[in-house]
């Protein structure tokens, strides 16, 4: 939740939202442009909970943001992964795996094991290692690590990986991986929410891993980020909000919610000096090739 005064009602005002024009309507159905956003990295739990998940879905649509990834790291967050994407069909898709914070809780994998074979479900994450909050399990993080990118490898499925001041150890994993890894070399994964520097985006590129920026690239403090992003490909470029924390400018102070991917998707634009319509495109077919949306 943002530190801001802002309330609800503002937070819902539908003209924050759209960037884009409206869609020109005939009888009552929306002409469809071939332009969509996904929102590659969303955490829906605190929407379901506090009830306001289908206002957000909804301010998704009129953004459009039509398709997004329900991301899992518990038991809990994966059952609601597969939940949503079985209620919301072609809108959003599932992602299940455990996350660092459950690396000291020994989770149950044939769970995992048994949501990870419906084909609703894309991905395996997020998971990943942070030593930045808790590096006293680090060796605990690791292992959790490693047993999730055997998932991925056994149901080739994209792994989605966080990681936080652990560069070394997250791309030593990574690497062999990459090396096991026998799916589509496109469908390798995803280093989700992107803050280092350059030559580390290169090692992971040089994997076969895609990069996805959040809202922290258009952070005023962000400019070493902005670099990064004109370095990396069109085709490994994705976005994300990482809902519903880190809120992108200009909605400083709100909750983060899906809708928001516009002004991520308008930074990377504006960085590559492409219009705002060919960053949905090619983020979109990006996050399509990548999860087999
Ligand atoms: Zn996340």
């Amino acid at each position: 939740m943002g530190t801001g005064t802002r309330s609800m009602k503002d937070d819902s005002d539908p003209k924050l939202f759209r960037l884009n024009k409206p869609r020109p309507r005939v009888h009552g159905f929306a002409l469809l442009r071939d332009i969509m956003f996904i929102d590659s990295h969303v955490h829906f739990d605190r929407f379901v909970k506090d009830g306001t998940f289908l206002e957000i879905l909804e301010h998704a649509k009129e953004a459009e943001v039509l398709k997004m990834l329900a991301i899992g790291g518990n038991s809990e967050a994966n059952r609601l992964s597969l939940q949503l994407a079985t209620e919301h069909p072609g809108c959003i898709f599932g992602c299940a795996g455990y996350d660092r914070d459950v690396a000291t809780e020994s989770p149950d994998l044939s769970e995992l094991r048994g949501i990870l074979k419906n084909p609703l479900v894309k991905a395996v994450g997020e998971t990943g290692l942070d030593y930045y909050y808790t590096a006293e399990t680090a060796t605990e993080q690791k292992k959790l690590f490693a047993e999730n990118l055997a998932l991925a490898i056994e149901f080739e499925k994209p792994v989605v990986v966080h990681t936080r001041d652990a560069d070394e150890d997250t791309f030593a994993l990574l690497r062999d991986y990459a090396t096991a890894w026998r799916g589509d070399p496109a469908q390798l994964g995803v280093l989700h929410c992107f803050t280092r520097e350059t030559s580390f985006a290169r090692k992971i590129l040089d994997l076969g891993l895609m990069v996805s920026f959040s809202g922290i690239v258009t952070f005023a403090n962000a400019d070493p980020l902005r670099e990064v992003v004109k370095y990396v490909p069109d085709d490994r470029l994705l976005i994300e909000t990482d809902s519903p924390y880190l809120a992108p400018v200009p909605m400083r102070g709100n909750r983060n919610q899906p809708a928001f991917v516009v002004h991520v998707a308008n930074q990377l634009a504006e960085l590559k000096a492409y219009s705002l319509d060919s960053v949905a495109k090619l983020t979109a077919q990006n996050a399509r090739t990548l999860f087999a949306l």
